[in-house]
């Protein structure tokens, strides 16, 4: 068996007949009654939560970025401030946050709103962060044949804010770069004028 979370290759079936009967076993085994009414709903629930926060394993990441702009435009360009929220792979637990995307394009220009659902599809997933951070940046890189890119992420994860160590307010930061060190320079002063 490979590592699926190392690769973006979208993943298998969803089985929500399966995720409902683990989660009643879950109430069960915790000492609960799912059969009362507060939790009679709480399977299905869970189904309808996991069907939207795992829906990126059934998506392609590749092929978001094949519909691109053909422009001769060589300087960078940066999408700020993208929020996201991902899952956890270790506790299956929320982190969330936001993330910068910046590249310096070589004839090949994406919109805004493919760049969000890149993060999106890539981040609805098992994740952890550090992978996601370069599955963004090695994506972006590759598929818009990019003379560089960049990416920046702060979040949030709730396996470090809820239980553990319980630090609250504490972030993680990570950030990624492809390319000519000259040109990924310019990128990073690109997203720093976006916050004066
Ligand atoms: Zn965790």
């Amino acid at each position: 068996m490979t590592e699926s979370g190392d690769s973006t290759e979208p993943g298998g079936l969803f089985d929500s007949d399966r995720i409902r009967s683990a989660v009643y076993d879950i109430l069960v085994s915790i000492g609960e009654n799912p059969e009362r009414e507060g939790l009679l709903g709480t399977p299905n629930r869970v189904v309808e939560w996991y069907r939207d926060m795992f829906s990126g394993l059934r998506s392609d990441p590749e092929e978001i970025l094949n519909v691109f702009f053909e422009e001769n435009h060589t300087d960078p360009v940066a999408f700020t401030n993208i929020s996201f929220n991902s899952i956890c792979e270790h506790h299956l637990l929320p982190f969330y946050g936001y993330v910068h995307v910046a590249y310096v394009p070589k004839g090949k220009v994406i919109g805004a709103s493919k760049i969000s659902r890149l993060v999106d599809v890539l981040a609805k997933r098992p994740q952890i962060q550090e992978r996601l951070t370069t599955q963004i940046v090695d994506i972006v890189y590759r598929c818009l044949d990019a003379s560089a890119s960049y990416v920046f992420m702060s979040a949030e994860h709730t396996c470090m804010t809820l239980r553990g160590v319980k630090k609250t307010n504490s972030k993680i930061i990570t950030s990624a770069q492809r390319g000519v060190a000259q040109e990924v320079k310019q990128l990073i002063e690109t997203i720093g004028l976006s916050k004066s």
